[in-house]
């Protein structure tokens, strides 16, 4: 069975008394999860820690990093690598999110580079993939999805790829309050599964597929009632502490 995972992204917001008081929240909530289901918390670097600490009481509330660098250590100022999110208990990272594929240049290659070394330290990625505006509007959104799985994952044997979470965010939905309709996000995520199967048969139903693009809690249910979405990726709602309680406990 493959796991349900709800992930925060809260990018490069919250203050630390806001992070703090997040957190308090999101750890005296009931929340609806357990080994298959899941919530993990991608904060800002300087927050990792504290999130580690305030959530340790839950072994289902998982922290993640925002990005790591594709290099064990070294000469690379400003850089986090794997081996220090390592070190302090970080066991996800999410890698490709469109903010750095756009503003910092990422290619599917750098991600591929990335992918490996976070794998090397037993660090489960939560790779984003997904299609700006006039692709969709091309139509070619299928094919464009599949080329960033190839060049960044298909390298991979079938045992390393079944560790990868994947997140299917189409760009023209990320913090426009567009959400792509649960036939959309549908229809993608079973191109993606698809797309996996034929390169890695039966492992391709144990990839968690989780969607991301303005997620609220009023459209949570039903979306992540549709087969081949196993949860959500959530930026501007995970900063709201109700509203993101009710999408992890949807
Ligand atoms: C994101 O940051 O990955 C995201 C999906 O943001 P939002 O939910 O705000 O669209």
């Amino acid at each position: 069975m493959r796991k349900k995972v709800i992930a925060a992204n809260w990018k490069m917001n919250g203050t630390l008394e806001q992070a703090n008081s997040l957190l308090d929240a999101f750890a005296a909530a009931p929340l609806n999860v357990n080994e298959n289901k899941i919530a993990v918390f991608a904060v800002p670097a300087p927050y990792l820690m504290l999130a580690k600490e305030k959530l340790s009481g839950n072994p289902y509330l998982q922290v993640a990093a925002q990005n790591c660098y594709s290099k064990k250590s070294g000469a690379y100022t400003g850089e986090i690598s794997v081996e220090i999110l390592k070190s302090i208990g970080i066991n996800y990272v999410v890698l490709g999110h469109s903010e750095r594929r756009e503003y910092f240049g990422e290619s599917n290659a750098f991600l591929a580079e990335k992918v490996n070394i976070s794998l090397e330290y037993g660090i489960t990625p939560i790779f984003c993939c997904g299609e700006p505006l006039e692709i969709r509007e091309a139509e070619t959104q299928n094919a464009f999805v599949a080329k960033q799985l190839e060049e960044s994952l298909f390298h991979l044997s079938a045992e390393e790829i079944s560790k990868i979470i994947i997140a299917y965010e189409p760009i023209w939905a990320i913090g426009t309050g567009k959400t792509a309709s649960n036939e959309q996000a549908q229809e993608m995520h079973l191109s993606i599964r698809a797309v996996l199967a034929a390169k890695y048969g039966d492992v391709a139903n144990e990839i968690p597929i989780l969607y991301g693009g303005s997620v609220k809690a009023s459209s949570a249910v039903a979306l992540f009632a549709e087969p081949d979405v196993d949860g959500g990726l959530v930026g501007g709602a995970s900063l709201v502490a109700d509203e993101f309680i009710k999408i992890i406990n949807a």
